[in-house]
């Protein structure tokens, strides 16, 4: 019987599986994955993670080569953009970094800590009793552990299984996504139509990064009043 099993490769697996094993377990990461994704999603890391990342001693590696890493300039609060100019002590960091490269990050450090990270193997069922849990992995048939874990991402087949409820509400608004490389000049041409680098009013929020940029396009920016300009 396996210690702990965790369900998926994602930032918030990997990040669980180097806690685990630096208490002292020998968790296994199942990853449906034969390949880490590449696409585009998280630019950054904000609040306690950036902390903790620092108490671990991990922040100057992951740091390098992020276009920006410190005190927080301002935050959204839900749709309310706010500044921290003024202010002596900024307890917000950020990190900017895009998610591929912490994923990649992350699981070098879970190697490191000896975290056996299986891609290729994907959860199809589960079942509990009084002394552990039962996985019918792909690839690796069936799987025992006394503790199974869940990080498989929004319509984890964990949780459904586990018969835990979700029982808040989802957005069902569609979100378009780009990654584009672009000179910075093409934004300051078109700062007169609203767009610029860091983040926009209106239906179009734009990242930047000095290898790429990220658009997205989403009613969540239509407030008329974006994010505060990134750093
Ligand atoms: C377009 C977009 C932009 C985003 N931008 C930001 C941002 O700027 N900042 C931010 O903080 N967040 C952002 N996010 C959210 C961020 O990407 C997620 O919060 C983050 O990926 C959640 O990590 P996770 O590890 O919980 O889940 P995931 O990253 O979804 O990872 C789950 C993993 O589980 C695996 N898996 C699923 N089912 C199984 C199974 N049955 N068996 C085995 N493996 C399985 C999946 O393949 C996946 O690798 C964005 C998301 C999107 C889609």
């Amino acid at each position: 019987m396996e210690d702990v099993l965790i369900v998926g490769a994602g930032p918030v697996g990997l990040m669980l599986a180097c806690e685990l094993s630096l208490a002292g377990a020998r968790p296994i990461v199942l990853e449906k994955r034969t390949e880490p994704s590449e696409l585009p999603r998280a630019n950054g890391l904000g609040g306690q993670i950036v902390d903790l990342l620092d108490h671990r001693g991990l922040l100057e590696r992951f740091s390098a080569g992020s276009p920006f890493a410190g005190r927080a300039p301002g935050f959204p609060f839900g749709g309310v953009p706010m500044r921290f100019d003024g202010l002596d002590d900024i307890a917000l960091r950020l990190l900017l970094i895009q998610q591929p490269r912490l994923e990649r990050l992350l699981a070098e450090r879970a190697r490191e800590l000896g975290v056996d990270i299986r891609r290729g193997c994907e959860v199809l069922s589960l079942s509990q009793d009084e002394e552990g849990v039962t996985l019918g992995v792909s690839g690796e048939g069936i799987v025992r552990a006394r503790y199974v874990v869940g990080c498989d991402g929004p319509r984890s087949l964990v949780r459904e299984r586990a018969g835990i409820a979700f029982p808040g509400t989802t957005d069902e608004e569609g979100l378009m996504i780009g990654h584009f490389k672009a000179d910075m000049k093409v934004f300051e041409s078109l700062e007169g139509d609203g767009l610029e680098p860091g983040w926009t009013a209106g239906r179009t929020a734009v990242c930047c990064s000095p290898r790429s940029t990220t658009a997205c396009s989403s009613p969540a920016y239509a407030s008329g009043a974006g994010p505060p300009t990134g750093p």
